[in-house]
């Protein structure tokens, strides 16, 4: 059983490495931000809420957000593993899943893989970064580029460049994931089951290293 923490800065490739998982080792993705992107959508309260921080880089309150992963978490499909994906971003996030994990499912964090990108490449990796609205594959204008412009190889949906994408909100972004979240590796360092990885490399590559941790 694999409950993974996928920490890594915005743009790092959490994304597009936890789809190689989920066809590997069948486990099931929980992303924040895709969550969150898909309340705004639906114009619900959580959306209207969220939307203010989102646009402008910051964290969503952690009150919200892990009301939001208790709900998700009750889902059947979470019994068989799970990768979490933008989540935790902070101490009290971190403790909060703890706290689920252990006293609602009887199960635990099993690994915490950290993903490390040089700033100055994760801006170019979000500034490019398009996404398709329908089955939310990723691709990237220079190093993933869909095979027509500007549709989804999948299901030929028009691809979209997110809102919070745009330079100066990614630098907000790096930011407060430097001041925040990046103070998780203290709080899993401890736990024998925290693994950086260099996240530069060719997906495929990255990805072996991944598969090396999870065996
Ligand atoms: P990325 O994949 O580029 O790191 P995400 O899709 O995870 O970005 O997050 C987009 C935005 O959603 C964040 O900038 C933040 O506003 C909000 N968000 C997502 N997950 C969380 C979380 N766990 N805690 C607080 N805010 C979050
Ligand atoms: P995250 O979920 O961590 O925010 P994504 O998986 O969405 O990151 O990746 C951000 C962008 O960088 C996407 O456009 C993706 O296609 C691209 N990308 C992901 N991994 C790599 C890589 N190893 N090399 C080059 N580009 C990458």
């Amino acid at each position: 059983m694999i409950n993974m923490v996928f920490l890594g800065p915005p743009g790092a490739g959490k994304g597009t490495q936890s789809a190689y998982i989920i066809e590997d080792y069948g486990l099931v993705q929980i992303s924040t931000g895709d969550i969150l992107r898909a309340a705004v959508k639906a114009g619900t309260e959580l959306g209207k809420e969220a939307k203010v921080y989102m646009d402008g880089g910051q964290l969503v309150p952690d009150e919200l957000i892990v009301g939001m992963m208790k709900e998700r978490l009750k889902q059947d499909d979470c019994k068989n593993g799970v990768i979490f994906d933008g989540f935790p971003r902070t101490i009290a996030q971190a403790e909060a899943l703890d706290k689920m994990l252990n006293e609602d499912l009887k199960t635990e964090v099993t690994h915490i893989i950290s993903l490390d990108v040089a700033d100055e490449l994760l801006v170019e990796r979000a500034v490019g970064r398009r996404s398709c609205p329908e089955c939310g594959k990723v691709y990237h204008i220079k190093y993933n580029p869909p095979k027509t412009g500007g549709v989804c190889d999948a299901d030929g949906a028009t691809l979209i460049h997110r809102d919070d994408d745009q330079e100066d909100t990614i630098k907000n972004r790096l930011k407060v994931y430097h001041e925040t979240t990046s103070l998780l590796k203290g709080y899993y360092n401890e736990s024998g089951k925290f693994h950086e990885i260099d996240g530069e490399g060719d997906p495929k590559d990255v990805y072996k290293k991944i598969k090396g941790i999870l065996g």
